[in-house]
C-alpha cells in the first residue's frame, strides 16, 4: 500500500456537530483541518490558502454546495482543487449533479467516519501524484533542452572534426595534433555533462555515504593536480594557501573529491585568460574549510541566490559562452549537505566569486 500524504483539508458544512466530529477525526490522522461554517466563509479561506482537498455539503443556507463548487471551478487557481460532496439526500439527481459541477466524489449522510477517510486520503493521493508527473515532465522538457543544446554542440564538434581527420587520412596528409585535441576536448565535455545528469538521477535516491578520515590538504591538493592542463590551456595560475597542519575531516573520499573538483572546474570556466584561482584550506572549530577564490567574471547579486537551484544558469553573454548544465552546483550542494557540511557562496560582478564549503572534523 502507497503511503497517504498528509493533507491540507476545508470542510464546509453548517452543522456544526458534523464539523467538529470530522474535524477532531481527521486532524487525528494528521491532517491539517480548517473547518468552514457556509459557503462565503469556504470560498474566502480556499482563495487565501488553497486547501488540497474540499469536503462540501450541499443543503446549507446561502450558497449551496454546487454554487461553491461553481464559484471554485471559475477560479483559475482554485479549479485543481478536488471537490468530494456531502450530502443527506441519496437521490440520483442530486449525485449526478454533484459530478457536473466539477465534484470528484459524493459521500451520502449519514456517514461512516471510516469511508469519509478513505476517500480523503485516496483524493489526496491522487494529487500528489499529479504533482509529482508535472514535476517529471518538467524535468523531462529540461533533460531534453540539455540533450538538444549542450551535448549537441560537441557532438558535432566530434563528428566534424572527425571527418577533417578522415579526410587528411584519405588525402594521405600527416594528422593534425589539434584537432585530435579538439576531439579529445569535446568528447571529455560530454562524458562530464553525461556524469553530472547521472549524478543528478541518482542523488533523488541518495546514494549511501562511504565515510572515513581523510586528510583536506591532500584531498584539495589531488583535484588541483587535475586541472593543471586545463587551468594552462587558459594561463591561469592555480594557488594553493593551505594551513600547514593536517586538518583530518570525516568525507566520503571519492563524493567530497567531486565538489572540490567542481568547484576548481568552475573557477577556471568562470574567469577570463591570465587570472588567478585560490584554493585556501584551513581550520574553524570543529570545521575543515576550503574556499575556492577566483578573480574571474563574478555572479550578478540578482542571480547568486538562485546559482544552487537544478538547471540554473547566469544569463550573460560571458556565462552563456561557457558551456554547462546548471547541474554542477546543486549537486555539490547535496554532498556537502550529505557530509554534514555546507556550500555557500560570494561574489562580486567583475572582480571575481568565492566558494567556501566546510565539512566537520573526523575527530570532532
Ligand atoms: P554549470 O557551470 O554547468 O552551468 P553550475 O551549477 O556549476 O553549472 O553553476 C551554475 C551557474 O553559476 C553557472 O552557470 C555560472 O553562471 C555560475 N557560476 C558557478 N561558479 C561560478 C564562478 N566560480 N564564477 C562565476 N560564476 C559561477
Amino acid at each position: 500500500m502507497t503511503q497517504t500524504p498528509r493533507g491540507n483539508i476545508l470542510i464546509v458544512d453548517d452543522t456544526p456537530a458534523n464539523l467538529d466530529v470530522l474535524t477532531k477525526f481527521l486532524s487525528d490522522q494528521g491532517h491539517k483541518v480548517r473547518p468552514a461554517i457556509n459557503g462565503e466563509i469556504a470560498l474566502k479561506a480556499a482563495a487565501k490558502s488553497p486547501p488540497d482537498v474540499i469536503l462540501l455539503d450541499i443543503q446549507m443556507p446561502g450558497l449551496n454546495g454546487f454554487e461553491v463548487c461553481e464559484r471554485l471551478k471559475a477560479d483559475p487557481i482554485l479549479r485543481e482543487i478536488p471537490v468530494i460532496f456531502i450530502s443527506a439526500l441519496d437521490a440520483l439527481e442530486d449525485k449526478v449533479r454533484a459530478f457536473e459541477v466539477g465534484g470528484v466524489d459524493y459521500i451520502t449522510k449519514p456517514f461512516q467516519i471510516m469511508e469519509v477517510l478513505a476517500r480523503v486520503e485516496s483524493q489526496l493521493r491522487i494529487q500528489w501524484q499529479r504533482r509529482r508527473i508535472e514535476a517529471l515532465s518538467l524535468f523531462r522538457d529540461e533533460l531534453i533542452g540539455i540533450v538538444s543544446h549542450d551535448l549537441k554542440n560537441p557532438l558535432n564538434a566530434v563528428l566534424g572534426f572527425s571527418e577533417m581527420l578522415q579526410e587528411d587520412v584519405q588525402a594521405g596528409k600527416p594528422i593534425d595534433g589539434a584537432l585530435v585535441d579538439r576531439i579529445h576536448s569535446a568528447g571529455t565535455l560530454m562524458l562530464n555533462m553525461v556524469h553530472d545528469l547521472l549524478d543528478n538521477a541518482r542523488n533523488e535516491e541518495r546514494l549511501p555515504m562511504r565515510f572515513g578520515a581523510h586528510v583536506l590538504q591532500r584531498l584539495v591538493d589531488e583535484q588541483l593536480d587535475a586541472y593543471v592542463l586545463a587551468a594552462g590551456r587558459k594561463g591561469i595560475s592555480l594557488v594553493r594557501a593551505f594551513a600547514p597542519a593536517d586538518i583530518v575531516v570525516q568525507a566520503d573520499n571519492r563524493r567530497f573529491a567531486q565538489v572540490v573538483s567542481n568547484l576548481i572546474s568552475n573557477a577556471i570556466k568562470y574567469s577570463p585568460d591570465n587570472s588567478v584561482v585560490t584554493a585556501h584550506v584551513w581550520q574553524d572549530g570543529n570545521l575543515g574549510i576550503v574556499a575556492i577564490e577566483d578573480n574571474g567574471f563574478g555572479i550578478p547579486a540578482a542571480d547568486l541566490p538562485h546559482i544552487f537551484e537544478k538547471f540554473y544558469r547566469v544569463n550573460t553573454q560571458e556565462h552563456m559562452a561557457v558551456e554547462g548544465t546548471g547541474l554542477g552546483l546543486p549537486i555539490a550542494r547535496v554532498i556537502a549537505e550529505q557530509h554534514g557540511g555546507t556550500l555557500t557562496a560570494t561574489s562580486e560582478p567583475g572582480k571575481g566569486s568565492t566558494f567556501t564549503l566546510t565539512v566537520p572534523l573526523a575527530s570532532g
